[in-house]
């Protein structure tokens, strides 16, 4: 199994890149959704939060209010880490576990997409990881357009990720997309193709 690690700024085009990728047959692993697997109670890392953050983040229907613990956490950076302390583990384990099991399905390839690859310090789940990369001013544009942001809502956002530079020193292959979707579409195109000619001559 060769597993990708995809990774990328805001907005950079990682979920596009992700559906562009399935449609080849290839397994994705959506760390967002693994996120969201953290929080189911019954979970040690849902009881963890709870000690940490307080009962009042428990919802009626008994899962955590993402609202609330976000409202806790966001712009606050010691709570911010107190938080990804706990369920970046619990993501990466499961991670992990899903990696496993498409290794003994016998696939070929999987992608684990994950905006906090470099962050959260996943680089070693994987064997190459492939970078996203939207000039700022693209990701403010697409940003205001999908979200309906204001430029400096945009901005701080970006301002507050890794920059494009820190993430291309971890990247084995690089995928721009200031251009148009089509020109995405080729670009992940000829990353794949690429990627089968390495395999085929390491073979
Ligand atoms: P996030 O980090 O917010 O989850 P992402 O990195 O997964 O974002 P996408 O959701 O794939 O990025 O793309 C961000 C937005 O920009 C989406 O609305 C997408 O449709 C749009 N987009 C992506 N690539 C292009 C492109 N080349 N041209 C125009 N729009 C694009």
């Amino acid at each position: 199994l060769l597993k990708i690690g995809l990774t990328g700024g805001i907005a950079s085009g990682k979920t596009t890149v992700s559906k562009l990728l399935a449609e080849k047959g290839v397994p994705v692993i959506d760390a967002d959704v693994l996120g969201w697997r953290t929080y189911e109670p019954g979970t040690k890392t849902f009881a963890e939060v709870v000690a940490a953050f307080g009962d009042d983040l428990v919802a009626q229907d008994g899962t955590i209010d993402r609202k609330v613990l976000g409202g806790r956490v966001f712009g606050k950076p010691d709570e911010m880490k107190r938080l990804t302390d706990i369920v970046w583990p619990g993501i990466r384990e499961l991670a992990g576990q899903e990696l496993e099991r498409l290794e003994s399905a016998g696939e070929r390839t999987a992608l684990l997409e994950a905006a906090v690859l470099i962050e959260a310090d996943w680089l070693d789940l994987v064997d190459e990881v492939w970078v996203t990369v939207v000039d700022p001013l693209v990701a403010r544009e697409r940003l205001m357009q999908r979200n309906g942001w204001s430029a400096e809502e945009a901005d701080a956002r970006i301002n507050s990720q890794l920059t494009n530079q820190e993430r291309l020193a971890h990247a084995g292959v690089v995928i721009e997309n200031d251009g148009s979707l089509a020109e995405l579409e080729r670009a992940v195109e000829e990353a794949w193709a690429a990627l089968q000619a390495r395999r085929n001559g390491s073979a």
